[in-house]
């Protein structure tokens, strides 16, 4: 892949870089759904990129594991059962593959990884680079290529381990309807999600409660995502969380086939810097983002996160 500019452009205009920490496993690439746009190459060609490149200092770790009590947390027994034992697709978009059990605890594992890494390393902005993605699982819905909720999971643990406030920011194009579900209401959290609309799946409208939502048309200009993304910050910050949990999709990229969004590659370059400027403990995991440019968005946006020491 020719991207070895980007990240030395990046580089050139910002400094030097701060080494940042990925936690992955290829195993997550071991399903597939011939056609189906949540594909193993998006982890494997991510992971052939981030591996190649020399300019942004990686460190690379495994998940941890997560347990049931910490999954109850964020689901329904009933649901769990269902995970462990799918009979059925759980909709058109959501095969029943044989191991998804593992592979959805595996994800739920890394991003509980990134959560203990950023609150255990000063500085340390921690991605989760698995598939499959989560934040349109509810409590008691696999749907939207998502089985459980990782974001919601990793949230709770927070949560639980302390921290009074937890703010969830998810720029994935897609409203985080099954994060909006497990945290209504939930003390100490606070979700705010940018996304289109009309668009899957249909939710994030208006705001409610502790969810603020902000929704751009389809094929509004660049400019106007932008300011829906830094007004979302500003109440995030006004909101004076302890923690940052990032729902990290890449779906708003103007070459995305599942979205009519603008966003570039720097556009995800300057949300890692914005977001690392809020200068709070701060961990991401992926959502969404199915364009052949996945790799390079990743790539700007971990530059972003380790531009700010
Ligand atoms: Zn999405």
């Amino acid at each position: 892949m020719e991207d070895a500019s980007l990240l030395c452009e990046l580089q050139q205009s910002h400094g030097d870089l701060n080494s940042m920490i990925v936690i992955s496993d290829h195993v997550c690439a071991e399903y597939r759904q011939k056609g189906h746009p949540e594909r193993p190459e998006r982890i494997l060609s991510t992971l052939d990129y981030l591996k190649s490149q020399k300019k942004l200092p990686i460190r690379w770790l495994s998940p941890g594991k997560v347990s049931n009590e910490q999954l109850l947390r964020a689901h329904s027994p009933g649901h769990l059962a269902q995970g462990a034992a799918p009979v059925a697709d759980f909709d058109a978009d959501t095969p029943a593959y044989p191991a998804i059990d593992s592979h959805t605890r595996r994800a739920a594992g890394g991003a509980l990884t990134a959560l203990a890494i950023a609150t255990q390393e000063d500085g340390a902005r921690p991605f989760s680079l698995f598939r499959p993605p989560g934040h349109h699982a509810e409590r008691d819905r696999a749907m939207g290529f998502c089985y459980f909720n990782h974001i919601a999971v990793a949230a709770l643990e927070a949560r639980q381990m302390g921290f009074g406030r937890v703010a969830v920011f998810d720029f994935d194009v897609h409203h985080g309807n099954g994060t909006e579900e497990i945290l209504f209401e939930v003390p100490g959290c606070a979700f705010f999600s940018v996304h289109q609309f009309p668009c899957y799946p249909g939710t994030g409208r208006e705001s409610r409660g502790n969810c603020l939502n902000y929704t751009v048309p389809p094929g509004a200009p660049r400019e106007f995502y932008r300011s829906q993304l830094q007004r979302a910050l500003l109440d995030l910050e006004s909101w004076k969380p302890d923690l940052i949990a990032v729902s990290a999709g890449f779906d708003a990229y103007s070459k995305d086939p599942l979205s009519d969004a603008a966003l570039e590659i720097e556009d995800y370059n300057w949300l890692g810097e914005r977001l690392a400027s809020t200068r709070l403990p701060l961990f991401s995991l992926l959502e969404g983002g199915y364009s052949e440019d996945l790799p390079l968005l990743i790539g700007a946006y971990l530059k972003g996160l380790s531009s700010v020491s």
